[in-house]
């Protein structure tokens, strides 16, 4: 039998967003309403929503040794995520700088900082240590590009399940696709990458296959309110998204990506799996923030049944 756990080779910053009533103009100073300082990072938000899902979760990733180290460790470890392939080099834990208005528009300054530490050779390291432990690995765009093609060639070999969030979008080397099992890009991330301007269910279907032709099996193309279209060599589905009133649509893809990956390292079938992505993905745009806003398994399957 398959192990059940995930592992996740990502970022991990500490979240800092100020919230005013409109945005400052170059050179000028408002006065804000409300701060919040919080775990962030795809590949952090990706291991809390795997764990939330109740998978054994392994977050590999670099942090560093300052105030924001300890709070976003303390964030993982409440969420239940496995700590012991977190390394901390250096002093400064990366962080994620952010803006939000009155009417929820959002900028965001990322500074990498201790994730742009994260080697390839760490990663391969990770993948060795929990290899027997977990069925699945979850990769993103956020650590240098190297690791994320290094991670996933070794995590293809090791036997793992190769799920690639390719955000943020940018060109990667040809040869990474065919170590990719499942790509799950949105509508912008998707168009980035094949040039298709996906803006229906047919172009994003042409988009697919652009993956498909390079070697990924599995392209899963969220779109927002528009649920997810699924395409592999065999069948093209869509799947209607769960209605619901979004009110910060921060972290749905992390959250979709986080559940479908748990789903199937439990050894569900893809549309079970997907399904419970795109549950998660619907419940996290109804709360405010990134991590903060993940939902749980029990949230997820209720509404899936309702
Ligand atoms: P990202 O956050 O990466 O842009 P999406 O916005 O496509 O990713 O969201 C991922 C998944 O979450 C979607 O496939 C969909 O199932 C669900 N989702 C996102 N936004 C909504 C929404 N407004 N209503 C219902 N489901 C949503």
């Amino acid at each position: 039998m398959k192990p059940k756990g995930v592992l996740v080779v990502g970022s991990i910053t500490a979240d800092v967003t100020a919230f005013s009533r409109r945005f400052p103009g170059p050179g000028e100073t408002v006065l804000g309403d409300d701060f919040t300082l919080v775990l962030g990072g795809k590949g952090a938000n990706q291991a809390v929503a795997a764990a939330r899902a109740g998978a054994p979760t392994w977050l590999a990733g670099c942090v560093g040794r300052d105030p924001f180290g300890d709070l976003v460790l303390a964030g993982l470890r409440s969420h239940g995520v496995e700590l012991g392939q977190v390394r901390t080099v250096g002093d400064r834990t990366g962080v994620a700088h952010i803006r939000v208005d009155a009417s929820g528009e959002n900028d965001i300054v990322i500074v990498p900082l201790a994730n742009a530490a994260f080697g390839a050779d760490l990663a391969e390291e990770s993948i060795r240590a929990v290899r027997d432990q977990v069925g699945v690995l979850l990769l993103q765009l956020e650590v240098p590009m190297a690791t994320t093609c290094h991670a996933a060639k070794a995590g293809r070999a090791a036997g793992l399940t190769v799920v690639l969030d390719p955000a943020p979008a940018q060109a990667l080397p040809d040869d990474v696709w065919r170590h990719v099992d499942v790509v799950t890009p949105n509508e912008s991330e998707a168009g980035v990458l094949t040039g298709v301007r996906v803006t229906d269910l047919e172009s994003a279907a042409r988009a697919a296959s652009w993956f498909l032709d390079r070697g990924v099996g599995h392209a899963l193309i969220t779109l927002g309110s528009g649920g997810a279209l699924s395409v592999t060599a065999e069948r093209t589905r869509h799947y209607p998204a769960y209605p619901v009133t979004p009110v910060d649509t921060t972290a749905a893809g992390d959250a979709f990506t986080g559940f479908f990956g748990a789903a199937l390292a439990a050894g569900l079938d893809d549309a079970t799996a997907i399904l419970r992505g795109m549950a998660a993905g619907a419940l996290a745009t109804t709360a405010p923030g990134a991590s903060p806003s993940l939902p749980d398994l029990a949230a997820v399957e209720a509404l899936i049944s309702r």
